[in-house]
């Protein structure tokens, strides 16, 4: 008899990972707790879903902080461009923008669920919607998940769950739990690519002001750890824009941390 496997949480990662699953004859179910599939994918670029970027993947490197090592199998086992051709494959037409971003030529995040929404039907992957995982108990080399009252049995699992950003979307982290609760080692959570929290009360003057064409230097301890020139904007609670978002992805791991602005 044909395995049975469950892919849980029915945003970009999961969509794949069903489709690909199912592509190779698998017996596959993709699990969604909200009514729809990608509802995360659906706000991401501002409506417009940055895709994913064209350059080459050695140069996509460069970008990575820590641990480059551990996304160097994905990265080639499913690259940029392959994204791009499997979306085009399902009628998507793409374009490329300043600085190598690739976008659905008709600027909409929805256009992309629609063509992900196909490749799940091409490899004929069962989709449930509403699907609230709730808990998984691994025992006799089965999976058995539990969604409201009902129990589904597995062989094998995937947990897609997302991270815990924008928790409206459906990412409130369940996954993690349920990994941790099968033993695996969580390492503590850090906010990444966020606007950054001041605790000086005169930042909320600066309310509103915008600026361009500014340094953005990090210190731990007096050492420059990272810096950043772009575009950033004072707000109530902090600072935000392009440059902060940068900045905060290699000053999250250092407790003691100092901004100056150039
Ligand atoms: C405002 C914003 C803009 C962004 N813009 C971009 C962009 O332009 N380009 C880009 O590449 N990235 C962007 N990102 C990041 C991108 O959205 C995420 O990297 C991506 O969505 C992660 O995909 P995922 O499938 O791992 O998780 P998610 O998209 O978070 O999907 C996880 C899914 O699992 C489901 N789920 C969770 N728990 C359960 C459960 N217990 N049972 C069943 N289902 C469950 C959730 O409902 C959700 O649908 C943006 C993020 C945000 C917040």
């Amino acid at each position: 008899m044909s395995e049975k496997i469950a892919v849980i949480g029915g945003g970009p990662a999961g969509i794949i990972a069903a489709g690909i699953i199912g592509s190779r004859g698998k017996d596959i179910v993709l699990l969604e707790k909200n009514e729809r599939l990608g509802k995360k994918l659906f706000i991401t670029g501002k409506g417009r879903c940055n895709i994913t970027n064209a350059a080459p993947i050695e140069e996509l490197f460069d970008y990575i902080n820590t641990n480059k090592n551990f996304l160097y199998s994905s990265f080639y086992s499913f690259t940029n461009e392959n994204i791009i051709e499997l979306l085009e494959s399902m009628g998507l037409k793409t374009k490329v923008e300043r600085g190598n971003r690739v976008f659905p030529q008709s600027d909409k995040s929805s256009d992309v669920i629609k063509a992900l929404e196909k490749f799940l039907k091409k490899n004929n992957v069962r989709v449930m919607l509403s699907a609230n995982v709730k808990n998984i108990i691994y025992n006799n080399d089965k999976f058995i998940i539990t969604i409201g009252e009902e129990k589904y049995e597995y062989d094998k699992v995937v947990i897609a769950t997302g991270g815990v950003s924008y928790p409206a979307t459906g990412s409130t982290g369940d996954g993690i739990q349920f990994a941790k609760r099968m033993g695996h080692n969580i390492i503590p959570l850090k906010p990444s690519l966020v606007p950054i929290e001041i605790d000086n009360e005169w930042i909320k003057e600066l309310q509103g002001v915008s600026l361009k064409n500014v340094q953005l230097n990090a210190y731990c301890r007096n050492k420059l750890i990272q810096e950043e020139f772009g575009e950033m904007i004072f707000t109530h609670f902090g600072i935000s824009g392009p440059i902060v978002l940068s900045i905060s992805n290699g000053i999250n791991k250092h407790a003691n941390k100092e901004l100056k602005l150039k």
